[in-house]
Order: structure tokens, then sequence, then C-alpha cells
């Protein structure tokens, strides 16, 4: 029987959407045959054909950042933030393919040049996660397609809704229905995608446990690109720094933003000792203040719920092992709304704590850690087998140096949040947050490949030395005086 996929809203509980899961070896086999004719369109054939994308995006702006609202529980005007971020993804990748992926001629001496161009792979698979539903799977399709790849897309099965409407608008841009597909599934369906032999790679976001499921799945697999884009356990360092509210606005942002669910968020503060009374009273204060609310709110909420019940429970689950395991409560975890997934922002003093668990904890929960040196803030921002962002507050350029040169990860920031990442830039993590390629403007990168030419108009050859004599030149010789 044919599994049906069902997606509800979080903040109300009520059904969204539904629809029959895809059927793998179609989807491939129709995204297989279209491929080769995709491929052999101009770049700037697809490139027009994202700018129409992005004008569709623009049009239907409105009712996809609605979708994503109900979708996610995101605030709408954080929804509203995604869609840009989805038209304005279009700009970006075609500079990005231009600045890292374009063709170079090398003229060389007599006629002869050295070409670099790029091929796409083929047809590729991208899964993406719950948390940005179109903004991050769109972060690889865009860059995919304008390579000249055919793009099978398995949204998340607590997304669907989101993912079918975006590959709708690339539709109606003029994205042939056969080069963009959508795959409706779980995790099941993604298995069978990422294994299926006719794919020539899968671009992936999401967390490091799938991340890692797939690594294994590719691992006798050399032939495949496969990009990976997981989770971390990002610290934000809090140092000598005079402004005090300010530095908790930004640990605030950090680690509350979207309700916890970015995988740049802060999950750790670690915070010079001597100061960390008066900065954890200014970050729980303020957190108080923060509007927890469905995501239509008024007044406007800061954050809504998390995605479903289940990783409520898993939260607030790990907030009481915490506690349970020496953790000092500042502020709890709570659930104000009986059945539904929103909670209030927990903080935790975990210092205490002999063995602090390394897992992404994804949701709105920071746990302080003081420290009494700047080495120790360092070995204990580095403490974790994750590396995605990083951030330092206060401090002076020297010991952001020093902060930079010896954090390990991809993004780290100066007095910005953790989670204050450009699409201009590249963004991945080292460790077990990726497989170094980053995605974002590097996402190019992965989309093709480098083919090295040395080319040259006419024939011309010879083998300057090494050869006994030919009797067919004696003639030439003589005819030239030299016998
Ligand atoms: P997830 O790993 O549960 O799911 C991601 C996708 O993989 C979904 O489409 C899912 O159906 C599929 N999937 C799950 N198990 C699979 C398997 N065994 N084989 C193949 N496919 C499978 O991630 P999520 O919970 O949807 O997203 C949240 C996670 O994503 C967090 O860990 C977060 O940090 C991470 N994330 C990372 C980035 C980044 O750029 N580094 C960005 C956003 C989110």
């Amino acid at each position: 029987m044919t599994e049906i996929l069902v997606s509800h809203e979080p903040a109300t509980g009520e059904e969204l959407w539904r629809r029959a899961a895809s059927d793998v070896d179609a989807e491939v086999e129709i995204a297989r045959r279209a491929w080769p004719e995709w491929a052999s369109k101009s770049v700037a054939f697809r490139t027009e054909t994202m700018r129409r994308f992005a004008n569709q995006v623009k049009a239907e702006g409105e009712k996809l950042a609605d979708l994503i609202a109900r979708e996610t529980g995101k605030p709408l005007w954080e929804a509203r933030a995604e869609v840009e971020s989805v038209a304005n993804k279009v700009d970006i990748s075609v500079k990005a393919y231009a600045e890292r992926t374009s063709n170079r001629r090398i003229e060389g001496a007599m006629g002869l040049r050295n070409a670099v161009r790029h091929k796409p792979h083929g047809t590729l698979a991208v899964l993406g996660p719950y948390n940005f539903p179109a903004h991050l799977p769109n972060g690889h399709i865009v860059p995919a397609l304008i390579a000249g790849n055919s793009v099978l897309f398995k949204p998340s099965e607590k997304t669907p809704a989101t993912g079918a409407m975006l590959v709708d608008l690339f539709h109606a841009a003029g994205v042939p229905p056969e080069v963009l597909r959508l795959v409706v599934g779980g995790p099941e369906t993604g298995k069978a995608l990422a294994g299926h032999p006719d794919l020539d790679g899968l671009l992936f976001t999401g967390s490091a446990r799938t991340g890692l499921a797939l690594n294994r799945q590719f691992a006798n697999r050399p032939d495949k690109i496969l990009a990976l884009e997981m989770g971390g356990n990002n610290p934000i360092v809090v140092w000598d720094t005079p402004d005090l509210r300010t530095a908790a606005t930004i640990v605030v942002q950090s680690a509350f933003l979207s309700a916890g669910q970015r995988c740049s968020n802060a999950r750790r503060l670690i915070v010079r000792d001597s100061m960390a009374d008066q900065l954890v009273a200014e970050v729980r204060d303020l957190t108080n203040r923060l509007i927890v609310d469905h995501p239509h709110a008024d007044p406007v909420p800061y954050m809504g719920p998390v995605i479903d019940n289940e990783a409520a429970d898993g939260l607030t689950e790990s907030f009481l092992i915490l506690m349970s395991n020496g953790g000092q409560v500042i502020r709890h975890m709570t659930r104000p709304v009986a059945d539904r997934p929103f909670l209030t922002p927990g903080i935790i003093d975990v210092t205490a704590m002999a063995e602090r668990p390394d897992i992404e904890l994804f949701g709105p929960l920071l746990q302080v850690i003081r420290v009494d040196s700047f080495e120790a803030a360092i070995a204990e921002a580095n403490n974790t087998a994750f590396g995605l962002s990083a951030a330092l507050i206060g401090g002076t350029p020297q010991l952001y140096d020093q902060y930079w040169a010896n954090a390990r990860a991809g993004v780290i920031n100066w007095n910005r949040p953790t989670n204050g990442a450009s699409s201009a830039a590249p963004f991945g993590g080292v460790g077990l947050s990726g497989n170094h390629r980053p995605s974002a403007f590097y996402a190019a990168d992965y989309c093709a490949y480098p083919v090295a030419s040395s080319e040259s108009d006419t024939l011309r050859a010879s083998i300057g030395v090494g050869l006994r004599d030919d009797e067919r030149d004696a003639p030439k010789l003589v005819r030239k005086g030299f016998l």
C-alpha cells in the first residue's frame, strides 16, 4: 500500500497537506532522461529561467511566507525573510557560478591554449531539513540547475507542502517538470533515493545523524558527489566588555532566534567567571521578555513553537537530564500550551557537570559554562566534535585574533551572533558539521566538475629526443643539402 504523507501545523495541530509518497525509481528515471537536454542549453538560458523563478517567488511571496509560517510554526516576519532569501539566491548563485566555475582560457605559445570548463554531474538528489524548508534546499537546487544538472528534491517529511510549492514555482518559471522532480516521502524514501544507482550525487542539509548514515551509504561510491551540511554544538564566548546589555542581546539572538532551530544557534554560552553573574542576569531578563506565540499572533512573537510534540518532548527531557546531572537552572523550559510544542526558552548552568553531552540540542535551550581564563574559554569552545559556528563577544582585536586562530569552526564571528551568516560567503563546518563541501556561495563548487583541455587548431607534434634515424627522413635531409 502506498504511504500517505500528512503535514500538520505545529501551532494548531491542524492538518495542512497530504499526498501519497513518490515512486523513487520512476522519478529518477524521468529526471535522468531529462538531464542531457537541460545540460545542452546555454548557461544564459538556464540563468534567465532562474531569474523568472525569482520573479515568481516575489509575486507569490506572501502566499509562500504564509505557508512556511504555518508549516514550521516560525513567525510570519521570519517566514517573509526566508522568502526574500529564496529570491535573492538567484543573483548570488549566478555570480557564484561565474566566479567559481566559469570557463577559463589560458593562452600558450604557438597557438596552443589550455581551457578550463565545467560540466554538470548529471542527476542530483537534494534532501532538505524542516527548519528552513524553502531557503536551504533552494540553496542547493538553484546552483545545481544553473550548472545544468537535473534535480530530485525530497523535502523533509515535516515540511512537504512548502517543498511542493517551491517546485511549483520553478515549473511556473519554465524549468521543465522533468528536470526538477518533487519526491514526497520520509527517511525511507530518502534512503532509497540516496542509494539509487542512477544518481550522480546527493546534496544534503540536515542532522549529523542522517549525514553520517549517508556518508556510510556512499562509502564505496567515490564516483558520486556527496555534500553534507549538518548541525553544530556552537559556542559563544563572552569576554571583558562593559556593555553587558548589548552582549546579552547578542547571546539571546544567537541562542533563541527561530526557537533555537537554526544549525548556527549558540548552544553553549562560555563566559568569564568574574562577569558571569551579571551577564547571565541580563540574558535571563531579556529572555523573560521574549514573546512565544502562534506565527500569525498579534503582538508579533519573537519565536513560535518547535516543529512538533516529539521535538518538544525530547528537549524538555534533555533539560531534565542536564538538571539531574548537576545543571543549575537559570530559567526553566516549560510547555505553556498542553499538547502543543510551544517551549519557553530554557537556560541552565552546566559548569559543575562532570560530563557534558556533546550533542546538538535543536531548540531553545542554552547551557552556560563559566571559565577563568581565555585559554580555558577557547578549550571549552573546541570541546565538541562539531564545528559549525562560533562567536566571541567583547575582548580585544588581539583576543579575537587568538580566538579566530584557535576556534575550530567554519563560521567565526566577532561581536555578532553565531547565526549571522551572509549568503554571499561560503557556509559550512568542520568536524561532524560537514564534509568540507561548504554551501551558500561555494555551492557552485559541488554542482559541477572541472575539465581541463589542452587544445590547438592545427595538428602539431614532434619528438625531440631518443629516436633512431628514420630512413624516410633521409631524402629530405639530402634535398636540404645536409648530406
Ligand atoms: P534530518 O536529518 O532529520 O532530515 C533531513 C532530511 O533527510 C529529511 O528530508 C529526511 O527525510 C531525510 N532523512 C532522514 N533520515 C534519512 C536517511 N537515513 N537516509 C536518507 N535520508 C534521510 O534533519 P532535520 O531534523 O529535518 O533538520 C534539522 C537538522 O538540520 C539539524 O541538525 C540542523 O542543525 C541541521 N541543519 C544544518 C544546516 C547547515 O547548513 N549546516 C542548516 C539547517 C539545518
